[in-house]
């Protein structure tokens, strides 16, 4: 199989029931797996977790678990028909009061949807299929006509634009499930409707007083967050483009430019970004995507994004492992045609007047022009593989790490295959290793170059000092 250098992360969810499955996914090239807290129990996502965890050993594979955690979203209560079809112009109260929901009436949880709102006031159901008029604003409850009708089913989302929910973060849900992210030792936690940085310093803390430090990723999707996003980013370890409930708060209109804006700083500053939602959106039902699907994925990896995401299209569509499929050749057909001479001089700017930075910046440049085979990067903590991603050398990365749960928290960064290796401890150990590892992973033969990064003494975390060019003998 090939294996594109942009990571694909895949939610998780009824569609993906068992081990097998999962297997199929990672075969065509998911890389991280996304449990979505919004949705199921907490024993679900668990034997989910177990499941991933067991075809990751079974095909010798770094797989990393994604919990993402609820944010402060309304959504759709109990719907008593399973599904309610509402038609244009109807008149339909959304209410706290607990009731099941039905053509005339929805419940929305959790309480508090008429705070905030005035008769006039736009309402979008599921990221903006449905829109609704608020009429009028009632003590716990908003009547509304349909202005764009279609299929309501519980736990959509509902939003009016630029009205985000007061509620602060974290919410009791949300701290279960980072509570839940620590127990099943996640690691990566995508965090919903954050508006500032505190929130992930919260966030931080929660994690490390259950024992866990996963990395932490922001999902954008609020103007707000938008305001804040330079903040934000500096506390992240990474960013997701959550352009699902992103084009509800803002006007859908500027969701493009938004993403390059995202995408832009976040690769300046090193961190790994996801481009997330409808990237195959019709593959929910069809075994093909629409031309403007795949383009949009290519679009994405050519604005810089690290991963791609799959949401519906893998948790409950038909299709799971082709659209996994569909991400992977997409990706393999469009990264050859990156730019990569220019990328790299333009990304010279972004460089830090720091030895690990200017060595990784180094190492891509001479793997570059000594047309060398792979870059390997002996890393502790996993920084220095991701500092040489930073620069989006055409040379293979090959991470070497005695650590799983750094060769997990690789599986992130684009163009880094993240190996594990025996614990070394000479300088002259790393050579060996390396020399070895390019000839069994990158298939490198006799006289090939490659190009080594580490810190010295090797085995201490953090500053990477060395750089070495070896011919394979
Ligand atoms: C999004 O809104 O784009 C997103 C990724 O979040 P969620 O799937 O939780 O709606």
């Amino acid at each position: 199989m090939h294996q594109a250098r942009t990571k694909i992360v895949c939610t998780l969810g009824p569609s993906t029931p068992n081990q097998q499955i999962i297997e199929r996914m990672i075969k065509s090239g998911m890389s991280i797996a996304r449990l979505n807290m919004s949705h199921g129990s907490e024993n679900e996502h668990l034997d989910m977790a177990k499941n991933v965890r067991r075809a990751s050993k079974h095909l010798k594979k770094p797989i990393g678990i994604m919990v993402d955690v609820p944010g402060t979203k309304f959504r759709i209560g109990p719907v008593k028909a399973g599904v309610v079809n509402l038609g244009i112009n109807n008149n339909v109260e959304l209410t706290s009061t607990n009731k099941d929901g039905n053509d005339r009436l929805f419940n929305v949880v959790p309480e508090g949807i008429e705070d905030n709102i005035e008769t006039g006031d736009s309402i979008l159901i599921d990221d903006g299929l449905i829109e609704l008029k608020v009429i009028s604003v009632e003590k716990t409850s908003l009547k509304c006509s349909v202005i764009r009708g279609g299929r309501v089913t519980e736990g959509r989302g509902v939003a009016s634009p630029g009205k985000s929910s007061q509620n602060l973060f974290p919410s009791k849900k949300a701290t279960q499930a980072l509570e839940f992210a620590a127990k099943i030792n996640a690691d990566f936690v995508a965090l919903s409707t954050i508006t500032n940085p505190e929130d992930v310093i919260t966030a931080r803390e929660i994690l490390l007083k259950n024992g866990c430090s996963p990395f932490i990723i922001s999902k954008i999707e609020r103007q707000e967050a938008m305001n804040n996003f330079d903040s934000i980013l500096s506390e992240s370890d990474g960013i997701m483009v959550a352009r699902g409930d992103l084009g509800v708060d803002v006007q859908l209109a500027k969701v493009p430019v938004i993403q390059k804006e995202i995408i832009t700083k976040s690769n300046a500053a090193g961190k790994p970004v996801i481009t997330a939602t409808q990237m195959l959106e019709s593959m929910i039902n069809s075994s093909i995507p629409t031309r403007a699907e795949v383009t949009d994925v290519a679009n994405a990896i050519f604005d810089g994004t690290d991963a791609i995401m799959l949401s519906g299209e893998t948790s409950i569509g038909k299709y799971p492992v082709e659209s996994t499929q569909v991400m992977t050749d997409v990706a393999l057909h469009t990264e050859p045609t990156l730019p990569y001479e220019k990328l790299i001089l333009e990304k010279q700017i972004h460089q830090e007047s720091k030895t690990d930075d200017v060595i990784s910046y180094d190492a891509c440049q001479s793997a570059h022009q000594l047309n060398a085979k792979a870059i390997i990067a002996f890393t502790e903590s996993g920084s220095t593989a991701g500092r040489v991603s930073k620069y989006r050398p055409k040379t293979p990365i090959l991470a070497l790490t005695a650590s799983e749960n750094v060769q997990r928290l690789l599986t992130i960064r684009w163009g880094v295959t993240p190996i594990t290796t025996k614990t070394l401890s000479t300088v002259e150990d790393f050579f060996d290793e390396a020399q070895s590892k390019a000839i069994e992973v990158m298939d490198a033969k006799h006289n090939d170059k490659i190009v080594l990064v580490a810190g010295l003494p090797i085995g201490v975390a953090g500053g990477t000092n060395l750089m070495r060019v070896l011919e394979i003998i």
